[in-house]
């Protein structure tokens, strides 16, 4: 089997860029080791920056997501007693959009397959060759070894695939922060307490209210990192929550059924340099970022932006210019994604080691940031997200 780009993993990153590319006329396949309704059911991610929602209207896959999705200009803060908002659309004219990851997900792979896009799933990517060179990727598909030969790899396959450990060890170098706290993920039939997100910090610990839709809330409560869900009974979540959230005008905790629970560790994580030969890596491959920012998907999605434009000016132009510079061009804005989000994340979180002056301290930060229109447009900035980069020459 031959194509001009071997993709590996059919998530946000994947997908997007084997549309991005047949809208230039380059063939790609893509190979996902999971089944079509494993990926377009698998819960992550659900909030997007402006940039992402005008470019998934640019190239023609926000049909649904207009429909549906659900367009915030604020967002929200509890600490110290107080309820403080940041109106992102009348600080910097943008906003973000709530929309689950696994929705935008079957709306790419849904259009890649109407247009006779190649994404075989069930097919697990196993070894990567040449690098330096023609690649071949090895994959083990209905039973059957296969090799697809290929222009250029896209590692686009999360942070447990082969792509990354396929660059030499001796010319990679991994940036690591582990925390000392992970996030129980709730998703609860119930009305969200606000219309927004609501970012909450308390003395018991941190939790965030978010929603799917106006009818189910996704809310997370900062736990140890080896806590065991046994040790979370309906009781002792419906009194954290409450507790967290505290009392404020607008706000009210609808309880519901419990209908997903799921502990996720924290860690910041980069792999430097994304490219090697003719391997590009792409998405949670190359870094990980604490959910606090919302970074995760819409680094992917940026890293997918510069990606294809390298990829469109080489075969259109013959010009190498944007993949020989693609490792520089999307680290300057994934170390900036890492930065915001382990500020969210520090800034948020009760560190248990922490004593009364850190407390303190940490209190003292929220009112700088949040009772100042510099620091509220600061977050503002950062939170409905960056320009990305043109994703066309
Ligand atoms: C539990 C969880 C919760 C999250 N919550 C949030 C959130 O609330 N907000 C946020 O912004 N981000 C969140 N994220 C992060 C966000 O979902 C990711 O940043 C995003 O999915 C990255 O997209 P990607 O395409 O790079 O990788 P992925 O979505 O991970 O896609 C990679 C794909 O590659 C496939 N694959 C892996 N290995 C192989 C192989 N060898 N062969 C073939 N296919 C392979 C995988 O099956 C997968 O489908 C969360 C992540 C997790 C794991």
């Amino acid at each position: 089997m031959r194509t001009q780009v071997g993709i590996i993993g059919a998530g946000p990153a994947g997908l997007l860029l084997s549309h991005l590319l047949h809208l230039r006329g380059i063939e790609s396949v893509v190979l996902e080791s999971r089944s079509y309704d494993y990926i377009t059911s698998r819960i992550r991610a659900g909030l997007m920056e402006q940039n992402t929602v005008d470019l998934l209207n640019e190239v023609g896959l926000a049909k649904n997501l207009n429909k549906v999705a659900l367009p915030h200009d604020g967002v929200q803060f509890t600490f110290d007693g107080v309820l403080r908002r940041i109106n992102m659309q009348e600080l910097i004219g943008r906003r973000v959009t709530i929309y689950g990851q696994q929705l935008i997900v079957k709306d790419m792979a849904d259009i890649r397959e109407r247009v006779g896009g190649e994404i075989l799933y069930e097919a697990e990517a196993t070894q990567i060759s040449n690098l330096e060179s023609k690649p071949s990727i090895t994959f083990i598909h209905s039973g059957q070894e296969q090799t697809l030969e290929c222009d250029f790899v896209a590692g686009c396959d999360g942070f447990h695939g082969l792509s990354r450990p396929s660059v030499p060890g001796n010319l990679r170098k991994d940036f690591d922060r582990v925390y000392p706290f992970g996030w129980l993920g709730l998703l609860i039939s119930a009305v969200p307490p606000s219309e927004e997100l609501v970012y909450c910090h308390s003395p018991t610990g941190f939790a965030l209210f978010s929603m799917r839709s106006e009818e189910v809330t996704r809310a997370y409560l900062q736990v140890r990192p080896n806590e065991s869900l046994e040790n979370w009974s309906e009781d002792r979540i419906w009194s954290e929550l409450r507790g967290r959230l505290g009392q404020h005008d607008g706000l009210s905790l609808v309880e519901g059924e419990i209908l997903q629970k799921v502990i996720t560790p924290m860690r910041s994580w980069v792999s430097e340099p994304m490219q090697y030969g003719n391997l590009y890596l792409a998405g949670d491959s190359a870094h990980i970022v604490p959910p606090t920012g919302a970074k995760g998907m819409n680094l992917a999605i940026a890293d997918v932006c510069v990606l294809s434009r390298g990829l469109i000016d080489f075969y259109q132009n013959n010009n190498w210019h944007y993949l020989n510079s693609y490792s520089e061009t999307c680290l300057r804005r994934v170390w900036r994604a890492e930065h915001f989000s382990w500020w969210m994340t520090t800034m948020l979180h009760r560190f248990y080691d922490a004593n009364p002056f850190d407390h303190k301290r940490q209190i003292a930060e929220l009112h700088t940031v949040f009772d100042s229109d510099a620091g509220s447009r600061l977050v503002a900035e950062n939170y409905a997200g960056l320009p990305l980069e043109p994703w066309q020459p």
